[in-house]
């Protein structure tokens, strides 16, 4: 090792010193020694690494004392504040996978609050006064708006699939079209998610076209399950073939085999009338006569993370007694939100005003135009300055595996700040306390105003005075 690199590594603080030091600050004080200590160790291991990975001649500095001590204060300090936070997004993807998906209705999340912050009768009958079921609390609100004869709910739709799958098909084949073999998204795949399942894949037709005979024909004694899978997150256009689901279960039935539909998204409302496309709801798929549908509580649903299983009572008594469920079971947080949530579909208008992902969806351009207008005034008003501001007519996306083909139209309010590039614009916004997400484009930062919501633009307004401020 070279003499440069080894009087720096004696140039670490020692842990004892560090500590001695720490313990004379208030905020230190009050926590448990250990923490202090690990926290220490942590911050003198990390220095190490650098010196190490440090080029002998670079010049480097080891910190004196008093600066380790002032980082170790201050990451203990960052520890008491949130890191999972809420954040604004003007990015116009409205169910976004990396910014939480669906946000809850304000209805939602005063049932969370309400629940969370007490006991409750999760798993309580209270007219007998004995044990029930949590499933209990959403399942007629189920049935009700889908048609279904029985329901059920999991943690979230990749455990629904895994655990039907598990339930109906374990040691036997599902047959499945090669045109819906889908990746949804980092860890889901189609293929994979049956392995772990148990069940065997058996494909068949071909990636743009599969016909009736082709499932017809991978039919034998070692079939489980015909299963169909929306392929959500993309299309295959041009020259294609798919077969419908009533054949499916047409077919299911002449041969006593059980029908799955992974429908993905779910859709509890028809959307054409405000300009979206067609996408068969829920209640139409479960009409349909497949034992199995399943779909995510906050894709278009608009709800909490969930799974939501549908189908016929003997398949699904069987689900719900697989010991899988309870590895994957529902909490009652969950529960509480999506009991709210699908009570609002029970009128579909309030559905569509207070259901933020519907509301985003159905919006009228002229009313995201208005309140693009609205946020150009706020921030007007608030005198910033070296900032330009132009309204630009784009495109929104749905998100989150729904509704890939249909563009959505929007209005975005473009941002320019003077002596400020549009990423160190966007940046400065996203590490902000309240961060907001923007799209950057041709140079410009980009607010889509579809995602952002009334009580959004003074957060927005607020953001940029910040900004301008820094
Ligand atoms: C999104 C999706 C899933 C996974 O649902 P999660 O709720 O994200 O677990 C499974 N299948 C299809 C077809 C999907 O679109």
């Amino acid at each position: 090792m070279e003499e440069r690199t080894k009087s720096r590594l004696r140039k670490l603080p020692k842990i004892d010193e560090l500590m001695l030091l720490l313990e004379k600050r208030d905020l230190v004080r009050q926590m448990p020694r250990e923490f202090v200590r690990e926290a220490c160790r942590t911050a003198v291991d990390d220095l190490r690494r650098r010196i190490l990975a440090a080029d002998a001649e670079e010049a480097f500095s080891v910190p004196d004392l008093r600066t380790v001590a002032d980082g170790v204060e201050e990451r203990l300090a960052d520890l008491r504040s949130p890191r999972l936070k809420r954040v604004v997004n003007a990015t116009g993807v409205i169910l976004h996978t990396n910014l939480g998906r669906a946000p809850l209705s304000r209805e939602a999340v005063r049932r969370v609050a309400e629940v969370a912050g007490g006991y409750s009768n999760l798993e309580f009958d209270l007219e007998k006064g004995e044990r029930g079921l949590r499933y209990d609390h959403v399942r007629d609100l189920l049935l009700v708006l889908t048609g279904a004869e029985e329901a059920l709910v999991v943690n979230n739709n990749a455990a629904a699939v895994l655990l039907v799958l598990n339930t109906l098909a374990e040691g036997r084949e599902a047959i499945v079209s090669r045109g819906e073999l889908v990746e949804i998204g980092g860890e889901f795949r189609i293929p994979e998610v049956m392995e772990k399942s148990g069940v065997r894949l058996r494909e068949v037709g071909s990636t743009n076209r599969t016909r009736l005979g082709d499932y017809e024909r991978a039919v034998t004694e070692q079939t489980g399950m015909i299963l169909k899978v929306h392929t959500s997150n993309f299309r295959i256009l041009g020259f294609t073939e798919e077969v419908g689901i009533s054949d499916l279960v047409a077919l299911g039935g002449r041969a006593g085999i059980p029908v799955m539909h992974d429908l993905g998204s779910g859709c509890l409302i028809d959307l054409t009338p405000y300009g979206l496309e067609h996408e068969p709801t829920v209640r139409e798929v479960v009409a349909s006569g497949a034992d199995v549908v399943t779909f995510s509580g906050d894709k278009l649903l608009g709800g909490p993370q969930a799974g939501i299983i549908l189908g016929r009572r003997e398949s699904l008594e069987q689900i719900r007694r697989n010991p899988l469920n309870r590895a994957l079971r529902i909490d009652k947080l969950t529960l509480a939100a999506l009991e709210a949530t699908l009570a609002a579909y029970l009128e579909p208008d309030r559905a569509l005003q207070e259901i933020r992902v519907l509301k985003s969806l159905t919006e009228t351009l002229d009313a995201v135009r208005k309140r693009a207008r609205r946020l150009m005034t706020l921030v007007r008003r608030s005198g910033l300055e070296g900032i330009t501001l132009v309204l630009r007519s784009g495109v929104a996306m749905a998100g989150g595996g729904s509704l890939p083909a249909r563009d959505i139209p929007t209005w975005l309010v473009g941002v320019k700040m003077a002596g400020l590039s549009p990423s160190s614009l966007g940046e400065r916004l996203r590490r902000l306390p309240l961060p907001v997400v923007v799209r950057i484009a041709d140079e410009e930062v980009l607010f889509d105003v579809r995602t952002l919501d009334e009580s959004d633009l003074h957060a927005v307004r607020d953001a940029l005075r910040t900004v301008s401020a820094t």
